[in-house]
């Protein structure tokens, strides 16, 4: 070959190279990855934790939600689960609406070592809203991704320290904003936010469970209407994309505010929801 052809070939492989999967950004309509997020808080980690390898990331449930209990799957997100080459899980029973396209897959369940609090049924699904809980399933997915391609272990375990320093000063924010509240307890309409709580040493007085399409019953809203104002809560919580119906009733009847909070489970960055959570609750209950 002539070495000038050669030269240019080479350069448009680099190129390629470069651009192919750099990014990482998984392509819209390319179903292929090599790794797959279930959720934004595992895809945000799977990102940082493969940055600079070339490895590609997609992220499976990318639109505005609340949470996944009631989430089905659409064709082209079966698609991307087949031909991914590995599935990073939120677990804790989070993907068990998927489990039949998930089976026979390659799978890291980051989730599988925390200590968990209890949930609905069995623990707490919704781990990631505590920083100190997503460090510790950061550092699990290192382990098991440097495992799995020991030539980026090296990379990987750079990359974990600089995302653990990110969630550390993340827990460090929301110790000091909410130092000092004036009422330490979260009234809230998803049984989502335990963790978040438990990080920041805040208590759950209520957490009512709202199915999106059933009303709560007289009974439950009575009851939560009665502990807003025995403990004078200044502030109930619905979450982005959730139901606020029955908060309404009881912020009308209690005479406190709605405020909302973010899930952190989708579309958004982690560390700006979480951010914005922590900012939310401190001007609520300041
Ligand atoms: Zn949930």
């Amino acid at each position: 070959m002539n070495k000038r052809i050669f030269a240019l070939l080479l350069a448009a492989v680099l190129v390629l190279a470069l651009t192919g999967c750099a990014k990482k950004e998984h392509s819209e309509g390319n179903p292929k990855t090599d790794l797959l997020a279930t959720t934004q808080p595992v895809y945000q980690l799977t990102c940082a934790l493969t940055d600079g390898t070339g490895l590609c990331v997609g992220l499976l449930i990318s639109e505005s939600v609340s949470c996944l209990h009631d989430y089905t799957l659409t064709v082209s997100q079966m698609e991307m689960i087949e031909q991914s080459g590995l599935v990073l899980e939120s677990g804790l029973g989070l993907e068990n609406f998927m489990e039949d396209v998930l089976r026979g897959k390659t799978r890291i369940d980051i989730s599988r070592n925390l200590d968990t609090l209890p949930g609905e049924d069995g623990a707490d699904p919704h781990w990631w809203l505590d920083p100190m809980r997503y460090k510790q399933a950061a550092e699990l997915a290192a382990q098991e991704l440097g495992a799995q391609y020991p030539e980026f272990a090296d990379q990987i375990s750079e990359n974990l320290a600089a995302f653990c320093e990110k969630l550390s000063s993340l827990q460090d924010y929301g110790e000091q904003a909410l130092s000092d509240l004036s009422c330490r307890q979260l009234v809230t309409f998803h049984d989502g936010f335990s963790y978040f709580a438990d990080a920041f040493s805040l208590t759950i007085a209520a957490a009512m469970e709202v199915e999106s399409g059933s009303e709560p019953s007289a009974k439950e809203l009575e009851e939560i209407i009665s502990i807003v104002e025995e403990n004078q809560i200044p502030a109930v919580f619905t979450e982005v994309n959730g139901e606020t119906g029955a908060a309404e009733v009881v912020a009308g009847e209690a005479g406190c505010a709605v405020r909302t909070l973010d899930m952190a489970i989708s579309n958004r960055d982690y560390f700006a929801a979480m951010r914005q959570n922590i900012d939310i609750v401190k001007e609520a209950l300041g």
